[in-house]
């Protein structure tokens, strides 16, 4: 009886040693995982398994995936008529829209959802109308058909979460183009 107490004393111990390990990692040994709902993402659903596989092609430190049955998803998924937009909730948590809105004026679909993925892995917009920048979103062109962050935005999504201190603060950001 008391060696089985002691058995199980150690190994709780080793259990206990190894998520302190794996949590003090001081660079990502492996990714953070994010998981991603497209039940309700309608039309859009191929699109934004695009945005999550042009990310996880290039980013280090996180990986999007298909959300499995019984988890919550980190990032919700959701389509209307409106301009594509992202509700961000903390780093790597909030929701995203494909809004129609955007589709009908000509925008390029997989480069909408990988910038609003980009809001949700912590990058804000920058309007510098270049088509080389992800998150100059629609102050690009509607004929920019560029999909993949730059070597700037990408080493900051890494950097986002080599770490979990970072914060975001909540907010929303709309793809809506200036008037
Ligand atoms: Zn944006």
């Amino acid at each position: 009886m008391l060696l089985r107490r002691m058995a199980a004393a150690l190994i709780s111990a080793v259990a206990f040693v190894s998520v302190l390990v794996a949590g003090s990692a001081p660079a990502s040994a492996a990714p953070r995982i994010l998981y991603y709902d497209t039940s309700q993402a309608q039309e859009f659903a191929a699109v934004w398994t695009q945005g999550a596989q042009i990310w996880n092609s290039r980013a280090a430190n996180v990986r999007l995936q298909p959300v499995t049955a019984g988890r919550t998803p980190n990032i919700r998924i959701y389509a209307d008529n409106g301009w594509p937009r992202a509700q961000t909730t903390s780093l790597g948590n909030g929701r995203v829209w494909m809004g129609r809105e955007a589709i009908n004026d000509g925008y390029y679909p997989p480069r909408i959802a990988a910038h609003e993925l980009g809001h949700i892995l912590g990058l804000p917009d920058r309007r510098t109308g270049l088509c080389a920048d992800l998150m100059s979103g629609s102050n690009a062109p509607t004929s920019c058909t560029n999909s993949n962050p730059n070597a700037r935005e990408l080493a900051q999504v890494d950097a986002n979460f080599r770490t979990s201190v970072v914060t975001v603060t909540p907010r929303t950001y709309v793809w809506q183009p200036a008037a």
